[in-house]
């Protein structure tokens, strides 16, 4: 008997990539921790990825608040959709 193994469907549409960045996750991290790429550098507020893994993405920052991060990712990151690693 043979089986086929069909892939999962990859649920990241680059429309649904896009509403995540209207509306990202943002989260505080504090300057040293461990990130993809190495130490955040300074502590502030961080959008995350659409993968929500800060270990496979880096995050990016800092911003001074939340909506400052979803502001920068709006106008930045809904035009150019970033690639996942
Ligand atoms: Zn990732």
């Amino acid at each position: 008997m043979r089986f086929t193994i069909y892939p999962a469907p990859n649920p990241w549409t680059p429309e649904k990539v896009k509403a995540y960045y209207r509306d990202p996750k943002v989260e505080w991290i504090n300057g040293g921790e461990l990130v993809s790429g190495g130490a955040i550098a300074a502590s502030g507020f961080y959008v995350v990825h659409f993968c929500g893994n800060t270990d496979c993405c880096r995050p990016e920052g800092p911003f001074q608040s939340v909506d400052e991060a979803r502001e920068w990712s709006h106008a930045n990151l809904v035009p150019e959709v970033p690639r996942h690693a």
